[in-house]
C-alpha cells in the first residue's frame, strides 16, 4: 500500500533522540528551548511555545487570548475537529464559515458577509481560527483586515503548513495574526511523534501560554503575586495543564528542521507533477492561492462526477493506493449537530466533501510511485 502520508525519519534524527536518552533530562531540559527558538528563527516570530500536540496548542492559544464562557469562536468546517474543539474546551460557542470551492480554505467573502450579519445581529466572534488547508495559506491579509476592523482575534490552525509561505513571509510570523499553531503528528511535514507549537509576537501571550502548558505555575519571581519565599519557591498563578513537549520530542523535531525544505522542495515537485499528469482526467485538481507557496500536506483531488465518489475511493484502496479523505465537514459531526448545527448549513464544504479524495503525498515519494497512484486512478475513473 502507498500510504497517503509517511514521516520520513533518518539516522540523524535517530541519533539525536538516543543522544537525549543518554543525557541528564528527559524533559524539561535544553531541548524544548532550543527547538521553540529554531521554529521561531525559521518562520520569523518573536516566540515558540512547545506544547504535546497542536490541539494542545490550539487550547492554549485561544485560552491566551481570553476565550471563555458565553464567548463565540469561529473556524472552517473542512479541518480535522481539533481547530473547533479548542473553542468548546473554553466553554465557547462554536461556529463556522463556508469555504471557498477552490482552495478548501475559509472564504473571506463569506467572512466578510457572515461578520456583518453578525454585527447586526450583535453577536461577533472573539476568535477567528482560518485553517491552511492542505498547507496552502488562506487569503490571509484580507482576513485579518476583516479581524481588525471588527476587532477580532486571530488563531491560524498551520497544522499542514510549517515551510509554507504567503508573500514576503513565512506561515507562522504572524504577520496576519495573534498567534499561530503548528502539528508535529507523523503524517505532517515534520515530525515530533505527538506534538504542537504555537508562535506569537507578542510576549505577553507567549507567557500565558507558557504558564497554561504547565499547571500555570511558575519560577519566575517577575510573575509571582508576592516575594519568593525562599529558593524551593514555586507559585499558581493560574490554571493550566501538564502539555509539555518532551526532550525526546523536541530532539527529534530539532533534528527534522535540518531538513525541512528539503521536503517542501520534494512536496512541490510532487504536487506539480500531479497537475500535469492528472490534467486530462475527469477531475479537478487543487486551486492555487496568487502569493502562496504551499507547505503541500496534502494533494486532494474532486471527482467531476460524485456519483463515482465511493467506487472510485474504494478502487483506489483495494488496489494499494492508500487514500483517504480531509475532511467530513465538523459542522455535521454528531457532536456538532447535538449542538444545533445541520446538514446543509455549509453548502461548499459539503459539495466539497461529496467529491474530495487526499491521494498520495510525502518527502519520500518515488516518481514511480506516483505514476502508479495516476495509474490506478485513471483505471478506477474510466470503470
Ligand atoms: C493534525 C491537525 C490538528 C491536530 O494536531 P495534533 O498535533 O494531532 O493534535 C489540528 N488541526 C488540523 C488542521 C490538523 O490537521
Amino acid at each position: 500500500m502507498i500510504p497517503y502520508g509517511r514521516q520520513d525519519i533518518s539516522q540523524a534524527d535517530i541519533d539525536a533522540v538516543v543522544d537525549v536518552l543518554k543525557s541528564d533530562f528527559l524533559t524539561q531540559g535544553p531541548a524544548v528551548p532550543a527547538f521553540e527558538q529554531a521554529i521561531a528563527d525559521y518562520v520569523g516570530a518573536k516566540f515558540g511555545v512547545a506544547v504535546n500536540s497542536a490541539t494542545s496548542a490550539l487550547h492554549i492559544a485561544v485560552k491566551a487570548l481570553g476565550l471563555g464562557e458565553g464567548d463565540l469562536m469561529w473556524t472552517s468546517p473542512i479541518t480535522f475537529v481539533a481547530s473547533a474543539n479548542c473553542g468548546r474546551y473554553c466553554g465557547a460557542d462554536v461556529d463556522f464559515v463556508d469555504i471557498d470551492a477552490d482552495t478548501f480554505n475559509m472564504c473571506p467573502d463569506a467572512l466578510a458577509a457572515k461578520l456583518e450579519a453578525a454585527e447586526a445581529a450583535g453577536r461577533l466572534p472573539k476568535v477567528i481560527v482560518p485553517v491552511h488547508m492542505c498547507g496552502q495559506s488562506t487569503r490571509a491579509e484580507e482576513i485579518a483586515a476583516l479581524a481588525r476592523k471588527y476587532g477580532i482575534k486571530i488563531v491560524e490552525d498551520a497544522s499542514h503548513a510549517i515551510g509554507a509561505s504567503y508573500g514576503e513571509d513565512k506561515v507562522g510570523a504572524c504577520a496576519y495574526s495573534d498567534i499561530t499553531v503548528f502539528s508535529f503528528h507523523p503524517v505532517k511535514i515534520i515530525t515530533t511523534a505527538e506534538g504542537g507549537l504555537a508562535t506569537t509576537n507578542d510576549p505577553v501571550l507567549a507567557e500565558r501560554m507558557g504558564l497554561l502548558r504547565s499547571h500555570g505555575v511558575t519560577r519566575d519571581p517577575a510573575l509571582m503575586t508576592h516575594e519568593s519565599d525562599g529558593p524551593w519557591y514555586y507559585q499558581q498563578v493560574d490554571l493550566g495543564w501538564n502539555y509539555r513537549m518532551t526532550e525526546m520530542q523536541a530532539a527529534l523535531g530539532l533534528s527534522q528542521m535540518a531538513r525541512l525544505d528539503q521536503f517542501i522542495d520534494r512536496r512541490n515537485a510532487l504536487a506539480d507533477r500531479y497537475d500535469s499528469l492528472l490534467a486530462d482526467l475527469p477531475l479537478q485538481i487543487p486551486g492555487r492561492t496568487d502569493g502562496a507557496r504551499s507547505a503541500w500536506h496534502l494533494y486532494v483531488i474532486r471527482l467531476d462526477d460524485a456519483a463515482k465518489h465511493r467506487e472510485v475511493f474504494e478502487y483506489l484502496r483495494a488496489n494499494g493506493i492508500g487514500v483517504n479523505l480531509h475532511y467530513i465537514p465538523v459542522h455535521t459531526q454528531p457532536y456538532y449537530r447535538d449542538l444545533g448545527h445541520k446538514v446543509g448549513d455549509f453548502p461548499a464544504s459539503e459539495e466539497y466533501y461529496s467529491r474530495a479524495i487526499s491521494i498520495p503525498l510525502f518527502a519520500g515519494m518515488s516518481d514511480v510511485e506516483q505514476n502508479d497512484v495516476v495509474r490506478v486512478l485513471s483505471e478506477a475513473l474510466s470503470k
